[in-house]
């Protein structure tokens, strides 16, 4: 029998999973030495940045872990401008210090938003770790202070990154087909 393959719907691959690996390495340690005399809250945005938080925590020391769900695409390729936030964190911040794990940055709107919640609860620090940054997508003001790389101006998936709730168990980065998501262009 003939299984689907999704690798198929893949035009290129931008970061393999050794570099990713090797990236989450890099953080990770980079942010075991940054919060060695504190126990940082991990705030892992669902549901793209799983598999980068699970990879990065396992280089770090002590520290919790959380989640959050906030929505500006819509399940679509284009953001939609509103920041939703769909699942709330269940733990008290305050004084706290965050780091927030993003699958992407691009527009900033979504990281701009956790920020500033987080900072109204009464968050001691509050940084941001990404696998990956559209710094060309900004709209927003928005810094990530941890980056995995710096991804160009293009639609990606795989590791946790979606299209329609598919790709994220891909073991890699790449950028999508344009006819999977444009019938037209097949
Ligand atoms: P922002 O609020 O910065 O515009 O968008 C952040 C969110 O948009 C990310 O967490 C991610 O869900 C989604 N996003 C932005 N660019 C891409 C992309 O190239 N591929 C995928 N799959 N999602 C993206």
């Amino acid at each position: 029998m003939n299984q689907p393959d999704m690798n198929n719907d893949i035009e290129r691959v931008l970061y393999s999973e050794a570099e990713i690996a090797q990236a989450a390495k890099r953080v990770g340690e980079q942010l075991a030495a940054d919060y060695q005399d504190r126990t940082p809250i991990i705030l892992s945005v669902l549901k793209g940045a799983v598999l980068w938080t699970v990879d990065v925590m396992r280089h770090m020391q002590y520290a919790e872990v959380e989640f959050i769900d906030v929505s500006s695409y819509n399940g679509g390729i284009a953001s939609s401008g509103n920041v939703d936030l769909v699942t709330d964190l269940q733990t008290d911040i305050n004084g706290r210090d965050i780091i927030i794990m993003e699958d992407i940055v691009d527009t900033g709107r979504s990281l701009k938003f956790m920020i500033e919640l987080l900072k109204s609860r009464g968050a001691k620090s509050v940084t941001t770790a990404s696998l990956l940054d559209k710094k060309d997508g900004r709209v927003v003001e928005a810094t990530v202070d941890y980056v995995g790389f710096d991804v160009p101006k293009a639609f990606v998936v795989g590791y946790g990154l979606d299209y329609k709730q598919l790709y994220r168990n891909l073991p890699y980065v790449g950028v999508l087909k344009r006819e999977v998501y444009d019938p037209q262009h097949a």
